[in-house]
């Protein structure tokens, strides 16, 4: 076997070449390894927990494609639904059965969600769910959480966590003062300020979007009462709850974050793991509510490839075989990854802290409980890059980012956790000697 200490000749050539054509050489910026420095792995194959480099380096995969491959790399299943799928053709943008099955899938799975249209990305998901909110309600404004990434929807990039966080951009250029003006932003966790919000906005407040659990400022789960508090303050004043569940939807549970804390939200937007790795997302929320869209009702949204056959065949049996087993093997790879963490960097004496959000986990180089963005950014997140490096020249994949959340797939067995415990030890003592 050879480990990520060795050359990434490859990868460099490919990265220079990138670089000359597409911006920063990545198509999605957190992939260019910006906030911890070095050469952007170009990855060739990824098979179980594995990921494979150009340079024939062997990595254990803890970013999970951000979260699609609950079920690893190449899932023999989902590879043969795909090609079924692609034997019968690429699309044809005409209905199909397969959108039908997963959207009784996803249905059957989240109580409040009654009817879904299937879009192809996360960000599509929650632009069309804010306008269908919007359209709704006749109402503009948006409340969002600092912190929060719902995609590069224009009205929600404020503040927002991610590649936004990791970049440390506090708004983007190419997002109108009208589309900021619309959005306010609160710090996450904060029920009174989202109080106050709706005592001064009340009648103009189409929304609030929330991530179910907080996963791109790192791993936070909302403190008790956080959600219900949304919930019961959205209805008090006839605004949508749009719960964001396209990091958490079907990972941290069959029927997401909803399956673990039980609050409904109005629209709900998922992504990720219902879309087996291809490009597949959707949002949901009553029928009343899902009626408004056209062609039913006058809200537009569309899409050529939406429902794509390929892509609802992987998102479909990514979902048929992420059964209780798979579930509890993410729950438990978690907290084995999140032990890891705590024994090396103890070991170390390195300041952090483990948090988890159901079975997205990550580790922030503080003592103190991250509730917020604030927080997480107060963090020494300046000993990230040494500890990044370290796991990677010894073959463990992590997010390059200290703003990311981890996420386990199932295929995470003994000898791919004997690597993260090898390379641990190595990371923390990086970390630990790492200067600001
Ligand atoms: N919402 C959340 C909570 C996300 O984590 C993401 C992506 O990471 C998105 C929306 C956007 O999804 P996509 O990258 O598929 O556009």
């Amino acid at each position: 076997m050879s480990t990520g200490v060795e050359q990434v000749k490859t990868s460099a050539q490919l990265f220079e070449r990138a670089s000359a054509l597409i911006p920063g050489g990545v198509n999605s910026p957190v992939r260019a390894f910006h906030s911890v420095g070095g050469t952007p792995r170009f990855m060739v194959k990824g098979e179980g927990t594995y990921l494979w480099d150009a340079d024939g380096n062997r990595y254990v995969d803890l970013v999970s494609s951000w979260g699609p491959m609950i079920l690893g790399h190449a899932h023999p299943k989902v590879v043969e639904a795909v090609r079924e799928a692609a034997i019968n053709g690429l699309s044809f943008g005409t209905p199909t059965a397969g959108e039908v099955e997963l959207a009784e899938e996803i249905v059957n799975r989240v109580r409040p969600v009654e009817q879904v249209r299937l879009v192809n990305s996360g960000t599509e998901a929650t632009m069309s769910a804010i306008r269908l909110a919007r359209g709704y309600t006749g109402r503009s404004k948006i409340i969002k959480f600092a912190g929060c990434y719902h995609g590069h929807v224009d009205a929600l990039l404020a503040e927002a966590g991610s590649g936004v966080a990791t970049l440390g951009l506090p708004t983007t250029p190419g997002v109108t003062g009208a589309q900021a003006n619309d959005t306010i932003v609160l710090p996450y966790n904060d029920v009174d300020a989202v109080r106050a919000a709706f005592e001064k906005h009340g009648d103009t407040i189409a929304a609030v979007i929330t991530e179910a659990a907080a996963g791109n400022m790192g791993a936070i789960a909302p403190i008790n009462g956080f959600n219900e508090g949304l919930r019961s303050l959205t209805a008090q004043y006839g605004a949508l709850l749009i719960i964001d569940e396209v990091m958490t939807g079907f990972r941290v549970s069959s029927s997401g974050w909803f399956g673990l804390e039980g609050v409904a939200g109005d629209l709900y937007t998922f992504g990720k793991v219902m879309s087996g790795g291809l490009p597949a997302a959707a949002f949901g929320g009553s029928t009343e509510i899902m009626s408004r869209l056209a062609p039913q009702g006058p809200v537009y949204q569309a899409g050529t490839l939406s429902g794509n056959p390929v892509a609802v065949a992987a998102g479909l049996t990514t979902l048929q075989n992420a059964d209780a087993a798979v579930y509890e093997k993410l729950d438990a790879n978690a907290h084995r990854l999140g032990g890891l963490f705590t024994d090396a960097l103890t070991e170390k004496s390195v300041p952090h802290r483990v948090q988890y959000a159901g079975n997205l986990v990550s580790v922030f180089f503080t003592e103190d409980l991250v509730t917020n963005y604030d927080a997480a950014k107060k963090a020494d997140t300046w000993r990230f890059p040494a500890f990044f490096h370290a796991l990677l020249q010894r073959g463990v994949y992590a997010p390059p980012s200290a703003f990311e959340a981890w996420f386990v797939n199932a295929a995470l067995d003994d000898e791919a956790f004997n690597v993260i415990a090898d390379a641990l030890p190595h990371a923390a003592a990086a970390a630990a000697e790492a200067v600001k």
